[in-house]
């Protein structure tokens, strides 16, 4: 399942099957109790990291620049790359976050995980990008500087448009070095998820991935078509995306959650020795459904993230603020609500609430298979090639 790095020369880059094999043995074996002393030594030896024209020796953190080429050369917004090659060798962990340049939650993940993590201590390494998207983050705004959505355009193209262009430098220059990708998202539009895990559990590599984030919600898709994990997936790299909260805002119990998810996953893949506890480490899978309202106007809802609802139950009322007239919303299934919008002015057809029901992970992945065409996303709705709003 892992294919060799491209262009990479480094020791960190393992051959095809050894890191899936690694990850099978760390990851299914150890997910409830790891043990570090089971360190995978003989699967690379130290070595230096050769990234972004720029070589890091093991025991060693190093901030790099990424620039996509895309912008005018005298005003280009270097992206830094921060890479910690640790003192044994294992996996090449990537953080990718902002790849929507409003979604903030998953940068101060990045910074967290980063800043606990002792390179002298770590086994393999971790390549951080905090703000792939540095011009939507400097603008506040999920899209490119041309209303394109980078998380539709990879693995990109030297030739294509500017958000093609930089979607493959991104790809060639960074994520072809991982050996296995965390992309972390947030609701998009006024939209705010319960953090959860987003991965296609038809590819093992990626089914055991999502066995050691601790007790965290997970939800079979197989992605959108050309964003990052889809691409990173098909590429060979094991890859999931993780969502938690809303845009705009810096969430502490959501940001906490996903640092210590992904702290739970470096340790049961033998990458660091510190520990994080939960009261039960079991994943939860979730086969989920979008609850769309039939009628415009301001949402209201009386239901909070994270609920578990009855079917039938209120979910929310939406009221014409011109006829007055109000249109309850009602729960048509039993479970829990993973994801939902916030008060808003909505039209007929948005996605309100995300209703999922507890699974097991064979059952999600037959369940999510007939509405993925809808709901596959990782954040709907997504802007088209004309920058036009769809969904
Ligand atoms: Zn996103």
């Amino acid at each position: 399942m892992i294919r060799r790095v491209h262009g990479c020369s480094s020791a960190k880059c393992l051959p095809r099957g050894l890191l899936a094999a690694f990850l099978s043995l760390f990851v299914s074996a150890h997910a409830q109790s790891p043990t570090p002393e089971t360190a995978p030594t003989e699967l690379k030896p130290k070595a230096k990291i050769r990234l972004l024209g720029s070589e890091v020796p093991p025991s060693t953190r190093k901030r790099l620049l990424w620039t996509s080429g895309t912008a005018i050369e005298g005003f280009a917004s270097p992206v830094p790359v921060i890479v910690l090659n640790g003192s044994g060798p294992g996996p090449v962990l990537c953080l990718t976050a902002a790849v929507h340049g409003d979604e903030l939650n998953g940068i101060e993940v990045v910074r967290r995980v980063l800043d606990d993590v002792d390179v002298e201590e770590l086994n393999g390494a971790i390549i951080g990008v905090p703000i792939v998207n540095i011009q939507g983050f400097y603008r506040g705004t999920r899209y490119l500087p041309d209303r394109r959505d980078l998380n539709r355009h990879f693995p990109g193209n030297a030739r294509g448009s500017a958000a093609t262009r930089m979607a493959h430098s991104f790809f060639t220059e960074v994520v072809r070095h991982c050996s296995a990708l965390i992309d972390l998202h947030t609701g998009s539009l006024n939209r705010t998820n319960l953090p959860q895990v987003r991965a296609n559990l038809n590819i093992p590599s990626v089914a055991r991935m999502t066995q050691a984030f601790g007790a965290t919600v997970v939800l079979h898709s197989i992605g959108d078509k050309s964003s990052l994990r889809r691409a990173a997936t098909e590429a060979g790299i094991p890859s999931v995306t993780f969502e938690m909260g809303e845009p705009m805002r810096v969430q502490p119990e959501q940001v906490e959650h996903g640092a210590k998810a992904i702290e739970t996953l470096m340790y049961s893949l033998g990458m660091t020795r510190q520990r994080r506890y939960w009261g039960d480490p079991e994943p939860v899978y979730y086969a989920s459904k979008w609850v769309r309202v039939d009628h415009g106007g301001i949402l209201f809802s009386d239901v909070a993230l994270g609920e578990r609802v009855s079917e039938g139950e209120l979910l929310g009322v939406v009221t014409d603020p011109i006829s007055n007239k109000q249109h309850r919303i009602y729960a048509p299934t039993s479970g829990r609500i993973l994801g939902m919008a916030l008060n808003q002015v909505v039209l007929p057809g948005f996605a309100a609430y995300r209703i999922g029901t507890e699974t097991s992970k064979s059952t999600a992945i037959r369940d999510s298979a007939e509405e993925s065409e809808e709901t596959a996303d990782e954040e709907e709705p997504m802007a088209d090639e004309e920058g036009e709003p769809r969904g």
